[in-house]
């Protein structure tokens, strides 16, 4: 599996530090408002490398922040409200009902759109401790500095490679790069917040050897992917706004905390915009998930609209184009039906298109090649129904569709499979649990889930 790396703005060989084991990161949701597509679509893209990797054999873990504290304006003086703060005002909840609201909400519409579970989801307000260890760290190896105030900064002048993801370097920044950076304690305009003193009437704040206060928001996501995945790991996505200062102040941090490289491939999703425009709360140019469900679209659908583009470009979500693929999503699980059951072997022409379509996931995730091998294999002449199934209910596992709903659903049991299951209900009367396992294993052998229910057994297509 090959990816664009930002760091080194090159395609490169995803080579896993543990063999045959990815580990990766991704920045998450900041939750004080509702995803919309543009968010998903980034989150998309860790969730596709994923599938793309574990499609090759790999095994994959992935952590995901749920940043729930700070995350202010960026860089801003202690007096500054947080977003969190904002939303409060705006709802009547507390910080920590309104996070649960937008985390849950995030959640689901990932779900929805088929990004699987991170295996992680480290909540940034129960990892504050690592954050405070992480920044003393900083402190005594010479990174961070404390000023009057109680604030700590990172200070960039330490870290000569500073600049090396965005292009950055300290001799670009100028002072008042960022709009809200006001502390005249620091050393230097391009210093960054580790910590932050509480301001009055601040609600979410922790005790530190500083004094009261709240972590940076750059340092959540070095205190908890060196905590989850160790201190080098494989791969950090997110999306391309969040390479400067945010990736390049993570980069700072972890190795200024650990004195080495920490992680190895960058890889950063292009935007979706809407209408042209990029899709922004701030604009109020949104569109999310339910929007699509009340619009009678099926939310899987959005991922082939996203399959159209590589994941690095801007794109447009249009309604129209969000049509189709809804059309074309449901076209393809209507023929699966038809085409059911699987063959259990494949010819050689089945075997060229499977070639093809991994060698394209291979290749930087090139979905829109991989959508035309789709294209061909669903009108060529040269391959039978049962393995044009077999092959895209394989590819299905990236691509994320459900493919297999239509088959599922219009599945009925062969006399075979219903002869089977009444044997194993009166074998497991009989306490022949021997016997009834090894009926099991047939009908699971026979491509099907095998339930044991109060009415008996239950079986399904797998
Ligand atoms: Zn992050």
């Amino acid at each position: 599996m090959r990816l664009f790396n930002s760091l080194t703005r090159q395609v490169q060989e995803i080579v896993p530090i543990e063999d045959g084991h990815v580990r990766m990161y991704t920045c998450g949701p900041t939750v004080y408002r509702y995803m919309h597509l543009g968010n998903l679509r980034t989150f998309m893209l860790a969730d596709l490398i994923r599938r793309a990797l574990e499609l090759e054999g790999l095994k994959v873990t992935q952590v995901m922040n749920i940043t729930d504290v700070g995350h202010m304006t960026d860089e801003s003086s202690p007096e500054a409200l947080d977003k969190m703060l904002l939303a409060m005002e705006d709802e009547g909840l507390q910080p920590l009902e309104i996070a649960e609201k937008y985390t849950a909400a995030a959640l689901e519409d990932a779900l929805a759109v088929g990004i699987r579970r991170p295996d992680v989801l480290p909540k940034a307000t129960e990892h504050v401790p690592d954050m405070i260890e992480l920044t003393e760290r900083l402190i005594d190896n010479g990174h961070a500095y404390v000023v009057d105030t109680g604030s700590v900064y990172y200070d960039v002048s330490s870290f000569p490679e500073y600049g090396k993801l965005s292009g950055n370097t300290l001799d670009k920044l100028r002072p008042g790069h960022r709009d809200l950076e006001t502390d005249p304690r620091k050393r230097s305009h391009a210093d960054f917040a580790l910590w932050k003193a509480a301001g009055p009437g601040r609600l979410m704040k922790w005790p530190s050897p500083w004094g009261e206060g709240f972590p940076g928001w750059h340092v959540e996501c070095s205190a908890m992917s060196m905590k989850y995945l160790g201190d080098r790991f494989d791969i950090h996505t997110g999306g391309t706004d969040l390479r400067f200062p945010h990736h390049e102040d993570e980069i700072a941090q972890s190795e200024g905390a650990v004195g080495h490289r920490v992680i190895d491939v960058w890889v950063h999703g292009g935007h979706l915009r809407l209408a042209g425009q990029k899709i922004a709360k701030s604009t109020g140019n949104v569109v999310r998930v339910p929007e699509l469900a009340e619009r009678g679209l099926d939310p899987l659908a959005f991922r082939w609209l996203t399959f159209q583009a590589r994941y690095r470009s801007e794109m447009d979500f249009t309604w129209e184009a969000m049509e189709d693929a809804d059309r074309r999503v449901r076209q393809l699980r209507k023929r699966m039906a038809e085409w059911a059951p699987p063959a259990a072997e494949l010819s050689a022409e089945s075997r060229a298109f499977d070639r093809r379509f991994r060698e394209a996931i291979a290749d930087d995730l090139d979905l829109p090649t991989a959508v035309k091998v789709v294209g061909e294999l669903v009108s060529s002449a040269a391959v039978p129904d049962g393995e044009k199934y077999a092959l895209l209910a394989s590819w299905d596992g990236v691509l994320g569709l459900d493919l297999e709903r239509d088959a599922r659903e219009a599945w009925e049991p062969t006399e075979e499979v219903l002869r089977l299951v009444t044997e194993r209900d009166e074998a497991r009367n009989e306490k022949e649990y021997a016997r009834s396992d090894e009926i099991r294993d047939r009908l699971q052998g026979m491509g099907l889930e095998v339930m044991d229910t109060p009415a008996g057994t239950k079986v399904r297509p797998r």
